[in-house]
């Protein structure tokens, strides 16, 4: 119990997407009259929407346009928050945590969300200066202060969401970028060999060079960056480096707190973990062998543990299928299913107009899409694959053409 208040006492350790979501939940709950609420962010700055780094990145937002939960909207809402605190410790014994600076606080019942880290290659010259990622605002801050007027590229190694964000941020902040691939083409998990093509067209438009079916071997310099070299053999000169190969849930506290983890923190359908009081949610844990690294499934894990905290009867958390909606460069993206799905392909593309449709049909119905330029029928696409909708011989092509079209024809 909080001493002052006498209510029960919720920690929550990190303020990323997965914390803002669940304390918006809390409070449109009316959490706060029966909690006293307190929020541990390891980050300096205010909770921030993550999914905007590249737009910090790009100049063409500020900090301040992309933060939603500051301290006036912590006072408002009756929130304790600390920023820059990072918590060290967890006992689940005895109910309670250790702070960096030493201060123990007890629980009643605790929450970590802290998310996950950007990887880091095991190679020679990754510890050199200019090594950086790309995850948090300090990263974008870090990667502000390259020169632009040296025209040696910045390399990025990675074409997947965050490899991109990351290129095109510093693209727009007039650096020569070249983005280094292992596979045949960008943003792999979601796009087929086409889609990735005509995406990569679009940002080489924006300057951004590709070179791809090739690996980091080595990162070059004495002290400094100055060159990276490839799987085979090339060597590209280079004034930075920036690492997006994949990202690791955080799981060190959970650890050493003695918590079941696996590759994250396990949780059940209510986001327990295996201790009493003490929950996780967001990229830092994991449901039925499956962690998380899209807001989507994380917001869905938010409402369920407000429910839960609340001691409001609710439903568990399920596995759904996602669809990934992205905005790459200004460029929309939509997907769902396996992107090289076998069954029968539906394809429409308009290259001058940047264009792409693919569906595939399996036994009849909707297994697999990608949407590229063009993603208004997204969402109608996507609830006839949840529903399993059986689409007919006749309807198929209609389906291509969008929702309007495709009704008309049907009736
Ligand atoms: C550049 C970029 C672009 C993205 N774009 C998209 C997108 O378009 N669509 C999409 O769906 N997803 C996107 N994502 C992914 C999305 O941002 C993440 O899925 C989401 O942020 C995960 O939320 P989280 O709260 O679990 O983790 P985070 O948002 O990472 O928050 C975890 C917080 O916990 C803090 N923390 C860690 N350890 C401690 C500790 N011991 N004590 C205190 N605090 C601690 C961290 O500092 C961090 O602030 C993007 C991510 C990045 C980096």
């Amino acid at each position: 119990m909080s001493a002052q208040t006498m209510k029960p006492k919720l920690l929550i350790i990190g303020l990323g997407m997965a914390s803002m979501r669940l304390l918006d939940e809390l409070v449109k709950s009316q959490a706060t009259q029966h909690y006293a609420i307190e929020v541990l962010s390891g980050e300096s700055t205010a909770g921030y929407n993550r999914i905007m780094l590249s737009y910090l990145l790009s100049g063409e937002k500020t900090l301040d346009n992309i933060t939603s939960h500051n301290q006036v909207w912590f006072d408002q809402q009756g929130i304790k928050v600390r920023f820059g605190c990072k918590v060290v410790s967890l006992d689940t014994q005895s109910c309670c945590l250790t702070t960096h600076d030493g201060e123990v606080l007890d629980y009643d019942q605790c929450v970590i969300a802290t998310g996950s880290q950007a990887q880091r290659l095991a190679i020679a010259g990754v510890d050199l200066a200019e090594v950086h990622c790309f995850r948090d605002g300090s990263d974008a801050a870090t990667l502000q202060q390259l020169d632009s007027s040296d025209r040696r590229p910045v390399i990025v190694i990675g074409a997947g969401l965050l490899g991109l964000e990351a290129a095109y941020g510093l693209a727009m902040q007039g650096h020569q970028v070249t983005v280094v691939h292992r596979s045949d083409r960008i943003l792999s998990q979601q796009l087929d060999f086409n889609a990735g093509q005509q995406l990569q067209k679009s940002l080489q438009k924006q300057g951004i060079n590709f070179v791809l079916n090739r690996q980091l071997d080595e990162i070059q310099g004495a002290q400094q960056v100055t060159a990276v070299r490839l799987n085979r053999g090339e060597v590209i000169e280079a004034k930075a480096v920036v690492m997006a190969v994949g990202i690791a849930p955080n799981t060190t506290l959970a650890k050493q707190a003695g918590l079941v983890v696996n590759r994250g923190i396990w949780v059940d359908g209510w986001m327990q973990t295996s201790a009493k009081q003490v929950f996780a949610l967001g990229e830092c844990c994991e449901f039925e062998h499956q962690t998380f690294g899209l807001v989507a499934p994380i917001y869905r894990q938010a409402s369920v543990l407000a429910k839960t905290l609340c001691g409001l009867q609710n439903p568990p958390f399920v596995h759904q299928a996602n669809a990934t909606r992205l905005k790459v460069s200004g460029v929309e993206v939509f997907s769902f299913g396996e992107p090289n799905q076998q069954g029968d392909h539906l394809v429409f593309q308009d290259p001058t107009q940047g264009i792409y449709r693919k569906l595939v049909l399996v036994e009849g119905r909707i297994a697999s899409a990608i949407l590229l330029g063009n993603t208004q029928d997204a969402n109608w696409l996507f609830e006839l694959h949840q529903q399993q909708t059986p689409i007919s011989e006749q309807q198929r092509s209609a389906l291509l053409f969008g929702q309007a079209y495709f009704e008309r024809i049907a009736a």
